[in-house]
């Protein structure tokens, strides 16, 4: 298995390579040469077994002969027993034939622990073989930053230094990272925002000294393995609810796209999926694009649904890709105007096309706190502003009753107490493995927002140089 960039300007490399890399040397998103199949019974088998098991024969061909067949099954099986279900993603049904996949019984709470948690494992384990080490930086505006540490925890090959806005995050949020007190984790608040934290980051890795000292990495959501591990959940429920002879429809809370095309590739590979509905909140992109064929750019809102709160879906540039027919002139060429203009058009055609199985819903806060409400009222079932607005969009969009539809919950209840309880009146409690969290010491040093503290911070912890 080889990995092509979707901007047709890079070299074919293997999957450990494409791990490492995340972004392409033209600039493009790495995707597989070619799309490989489930065999005729693989969906009917899959139901009867635990997740870990499927997540390993999914995976398998993604990785082809990279990673050592024993060592990367070991990964797997490692990664989702630090989930505290013993099926690791379960689903439960809700009122009215939706039902909800509950992918938030990883350690931070959020769907993005199940990829990262692979991908962390994976890291540690290329760069080892490797005889190398990596610095990975990031910002986080509260979620993803604490997933990413507690990928990278305790790893030999990784530091991870992972900067958020001193003050303006939620006390949860920051205790996530913060009480982790691994060697290899620092946490840095800034004294800014989070786009002074974003800006940061890009400074240390536009500064090429600094970023070769240290070799700088990312795990950011364009890295082709955390698509890969999220497959693995789309095909587990179409096998656990129609074992393959019945068609299912997905409905995806929506930011940078990536947890929607993992879908895509599912269908690709064979999985019968009829229906995919794109949920957004207020910063509705994907909407107007799938209403109107023009993808323009808008400004961010900030929303009951922080994790959706996004300008540009970077991942779409995967699916257009497929759209143009695997031309990745064409898609360097939107992708530029898109830059110079901020839109681009997609002719009739393709956008018919992509309408067959493609729908877009957006799902203002007001409508989110409804729907909260009612999910409590009719089903008994907390879910977050993340996962309403999923739920929204599938009352909406669904095109066919008989066809079942799953809602993917992305973040447990408890990680938006406030949002809970305003629509409810309950508040949601922490699960056991976190109920001590406010009892937990942390650690995390307050920078200025300035390059040069931020570089002289890292010099020193790394290099044992005072700035
Ligand atoms: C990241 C995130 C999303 C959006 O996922 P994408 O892959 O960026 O589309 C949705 N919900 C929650 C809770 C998230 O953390």
């Amino acid at each position: 298995m080889r990995y092509v960039s979707t901007r047709g300007a890079s070299v074919k490399l293997p999957f450990g390579d494409v791990l490492l890399a995340g972004l392409a040397y033209d600039g493009g998103l790495y995707v597989p040469e070619a799309w490989p199949t489930l065999a005729p019974g693989d969906l009917a088998r899959f139901a009867d077994m635990p997740y870990a098991e499927v997540a390993i024969e999914v995976m398998a061909p993604f990785v082809g002969d990279s990673i050592d067949p024993d060592a990367f099954a070991e990964i797997v099986r490692d990664a989702y027993a630090t989930f505290d279900d013993p099926a690791v993603v379960p689903m439960r049904e809700l009122d009215g034939g939706l039902h909800l996949l509950e992918l938030f019984h990883g350690p931070t709470l959020a769907f993005k622990d199940v990829a990262l948690q692979v991908v962390g494992r994976l890291f540690d384990y290329e760069l080892t073989k490797r005889n190398r080490t990596v610095t990975i930086v990031g910002a986080t505006s509260g979620d993803t930053g604490s997933a990413a540490i507690e990928a990278c925890r305790d790893r030999d090959a990784i530091e991870i230094f992972i900067l958020h806005p001193h003050r303006r995050v939620s006390e949860v949020q920051r205790r996530q990272m913060t009480t982790v007190l691994s060697p290899n984790v620092h946490n840095i608040a800034v004294e800014g925002t989070f786009d002074d934290c974003q800006d940061l980051v890009k400074e240390a890795f536009a500064d090429a000294d600094f970023r070769d000292r240290h070799q700088l990495s990312a795990v950011n959501s364009i890295n082709w393995a955390r698509v890969m591990a999220q497959i693995v959940y789309y095909v587990k429920a179409a096998a656990d609810l129609g074992r393959g002879e019945k068609p299912v429809a997905f409905s995806v809370p929506t930011g940078n796209f990536g947890n929607v095309f993992a879908g895509y590739v599912a269908q690709r590979m064979g999985v019968p999926i009829t229906q995919f509905i794109v949920a957004s909140n207020q910063n509705d992109i994907l909407t107007r694009f799938l209403e109107t064929g023009s993808m323009r750019l808008g400004e961010v809102h900030p929303t009951l649904s922080p994790s959706m709160d996004i300008q540009v879906s970077s991942n779409f540039e995967r699916l257009l890709f497929e759209l143009v027919g695997r031309d990745g002139a064409q898609v360097a060429e939107l992708l530029l105007q898109f830059r110079s203009d901020g839109d681009f058009t997609l002719g009739t055609d393709v956008m018919a096309q992509l309408r067959e199985h493609w729908s877009g819903e957006r799902i203002d806060d007001e409508q989110t706190t409804r729907i909260i409400a009612s999910t409590w009222e009719h089903s008994g079932v907390l879910i977050d502003p993340h996962t309403a607005v999923g739920i929204g969009a599938a009352v909406t969009c669904r095109r066919d009753a008989s066809v079942p539809v799953v809602c993917l919950a992305t973040a447990h209840p408890a990680k938006f107490p406030d949002a809970v309880e305003a629509a409810t009146g309950i508040r949601p409690e922490l699960p056991p493995r976190l109920d001590d969290l406010f009892e937990r010491p942390e650690r995390c040093t307050v920078l200025p927002n300035s390059i040069a503290a931020l570089e002289g911070h890292i010099d020193a912890a790394l290099l044992g140089v005072t700035p």
